[in-house]
């Protein structure tokens, strides 16, 4: 039984963010007929292959006008349901509350610099950060227990380039002004949110702070709402491929949590090892043509997932990834290493 299973309803969205490979992707833009959707989710609880589903992949869920009748699917199977939203359709979203486990936003740039970046046509930071503010207070409003709301911020997420800053010399500089950031974020909703105020407002920032900088990851604010922290991630090096950053050592050793927590099944119907692989080039199959339950059966899919149980990589994308849940070997992660700080050298000069 997998953790869960991940479903791409749609590969549209309506960021275009720089630090994301979806404004470029190759493959078509799909949303998830319902009726394929219908047929994992059977086959998922006929065979038992997980009790979670999440919304995930490469778009904005609230973009697939099915969206409704998929949560509803999968409520009525009694399975948990998780959505990852970039948050700009939250208004939309009031049928959320009782459909859905929990939510992630995915807020990431706290200010107006850097959601510049997500080149959201025309929204600015300001109406962004009241929209999902104001989705807050209404979920506070009915005092709401489901969902559990996870802010995601990820800190020094802004860039890919800042991969190389964070492993030169600069992390707590760039950690310290990301805090800065942060920390007028919370400001603003405490004052919004008026019972946040519960606690008092210097408290709740040194304590976040001091969450951050221990490593914890869920920070709780108040009733069912979290802020997420995470460091960022570009895409097993997808994002940097074409500054010939991609990995240039394969490694044929390693594991990866990502994968083993469960498949990825993209709105095309084709199933990829994980939603790092933003292209689908770890296909291993398609549950047009044939039953989840049978994909995952198969040697494709198998042979990848004992060999990631054993250490061994099968996957030739799998080989270059800089996946955020790659492990290498020392050896392996010495070199890694050194072949970043180069280029990142080299570029300093
Ligand atoms: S990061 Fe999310 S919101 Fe931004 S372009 Fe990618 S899928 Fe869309
Ligand atoms: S190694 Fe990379 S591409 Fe392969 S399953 Fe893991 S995250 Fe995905």
């Amino acid at each position: 039984m997998f953790e869960r299973i991940c479903i791409e309803v749609t590969n549209s969205c309506n960021m275009r963010c720089s630090f994301c490979p979806n404004p470029t992707l190759k493959r078509q833009r799909y949303s998830l007929p319902f009726n394929l959707f219908k047929a994992i989710i059977d086959d998922m609880v006929c065979n038992n292959l997980s009790s979670t589903v999440s919304f995930t992949g490469n778009g904005e869920p609230f973009l697939d006008v099915e969206l409704g009748h998929k949560l509803e699917y999968c409520k009525e199977h009694g399975l948990k349901v998780v959505v990852t939203t970039n948050g700009l359709l939250l208004n939309k979203a009031e049928f959320l509350i009782d459909r859905v486990d929990a939510l992630y936003i995915s807020w990431q740039t706290i200010n107006g610099n850097s959601f510049a970046l997500r080149r959201a046509n025309d929204w600015d930071y300001a109406a962004y950060e009241n929209n999902i503010i104001e989705y807050l207070k209404r979920v506070v409003k009915i005092n709401a227990c489901s969902p559990e709301i996870y802010l995601s911020i990820m800190l020094n997420a802004h860039l890919p380039k800042l991969m190389r800053a964070l492993m030169a010399d600069r992390f707590d500089s760039l950690l310290n002004q990301d805090e800065l950031q942060l920390m007028k974020v919370l400001e603003r909703m405490h004052y919004a949110i008026r019972e946040i105020r519960g606690e008092n407002l210097s408290t709740l920032q040194k304590r976040i702070i001091a969450d951050i900088r221990k490593g914890i990851v869920k920070i709780h604010l108040l009733n069912n709402i979290f802020f997420h922290i995470g460091q960022l991630h570009e895409w097993g090096g997808l994002l940097l491929e074409t500054s010939d950053s991609f990995c240039k050592l394969p490694t044929e050793q390693g594991t990866c949590r990502l994968m083993l927590a469960g498949p990825q099944i993209m709105a095309d119907g084709n199933v990829a090892l994980c939603c790092i692989d933003a292209e689908g080039c770890t296909k291993i199959g398609s549950v047009e043509n044939e039953k989840l339950s049978n994909v995952l059966r198969a040697k494709a899919y198998s042979e990848s997932y004992n060999g990631f149980k054993q250490g061994v990589v099968f996957q030739e994308y799998c080989k270059k990834c800089k996946g955020l849940w790659r492990h290498r070997s020392l050896f392996r992660n010495i070199l890694f290493f050194l072949e970043d700080q180069s280029a990142c050298l080299g570029e300093r000069l």
